[in-house]
């Protein structure tokens, strides 16, 4: 479905964004990848989805704290033909009570988690116009939608992308370049086993007993999701049936917000 199409996914060398970079992959997508991680770990991981799904990757280390490495990352994909599918996936977490949260922690979860978006975004949007198809796929998170206690800085970022999400769907209404945001509940990735190492050594629980008692707080489900169900979401996204749906916040998070 993606053949000859290239998607730019930022935060791709672990986690939710793998996981969607290698769905696109397996859609026929080249893939531009992007994140932090051990060089000779990430240059593997290029070859092996390149093998695999017979696409064309490349990998470009720009930081998201950064607008002008996230303006050479937009650029790079040129060498694959240019971005179609845009995914802003990079993202971090600190949490703590919002009167001892670091100012430093703040300043760097609003860079990446929201105003990465906005540059990419920014730089993305004029290549995919004048190809006439795209696709902006915004991982926010459940967190963009409700808040949790002591993720101040997160919630403030998830709910800025979701409100940017919209705002640029309606700018892009009447073009063939769709804007949404994916919000995801729990997602056992690095960032959410962190949340649950954090919790065994707090309240004295085994692993299995932490993650029992993170899902049962939040996800009715008591399951996580998994990368390969974003993945998949986001091929949909991608796919004509997904033409009309512009400024969707879609939670995928085992009922957390109907509750
Ligand atoms: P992760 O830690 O596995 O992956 C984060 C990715 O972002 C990594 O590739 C990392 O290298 C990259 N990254 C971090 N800082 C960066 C920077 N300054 N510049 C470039 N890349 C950077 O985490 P994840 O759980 O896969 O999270 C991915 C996204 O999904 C985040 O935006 C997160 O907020 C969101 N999300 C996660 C969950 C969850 O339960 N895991 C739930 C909802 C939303």
């Amino acid at each position: 479905m993606l053949k000859g199409k290239t998607a730019l996914v930022t935060g791709s060398t672990s986690g939710i964004g793998l996981g969607i970079a290698r769905a696109l992959a397996a859609q026929g997508a080249n893939i531009v990848f992007n994140g932090f991680g051990e060089a000779a770990a990430i240059e593997a991981l290029r070859k092996e989805v390149a093998g695999t799904h017979g696409v064309q990757t490349l990998y470009h280390p720009a930081d998201m704290t950064q607008p002008a490495e996230i303006r050479a990352l937009v650029q790079a994909a040129d060498a694959l033909g240019g971005v179609d599918v845009l995914v802003n996936n990079a993202g971090i977490q600190f949490v703590a009570p919002v009167d001892e949260f670091p100012e430093e922690r703040w300043d760097a979860i609003i860079a990446i988690n929201l105003t990465s978006n906005f540059h990419a975004i920014k730089a993305a949007l004029p290549g995919m116009k004048a190809k006439g198809w795209g696709r902006i796929i915004n991982i926010a998170s459940v967190h963009g939608l409700v808040a949790s206690a002591n993720k101040s800085a997160y919630v403030a970022a998830k709910h800025g992308v979701v409100g940017l999400t919209k705002a640029v769907a309606l700018e892009t209404a009447a073009t063939p370049v769709t804007c949404n945001a994916i919000c995801p509940g729990w997602v056992l990735t690095a960032l959410v086993q962190k949340q649950i190492d954090d919790r065994a050594a707090a309240q004295k629980l085994s692993a299995e007993e932490a993650r029992k008692s993170l899902l049962g707080e939040k996800q009715p489900s008591q399951d996580f999701v998994t990368t390969e169900q974003l993945g998949q979401l986001a091929v949909f996204l991608c796919s004509p049936a997904a033409n009309q749906i512009r400024g969707a916040a879609w939670n995928i998070d085992g009922g957390w917000f109907a509750q």
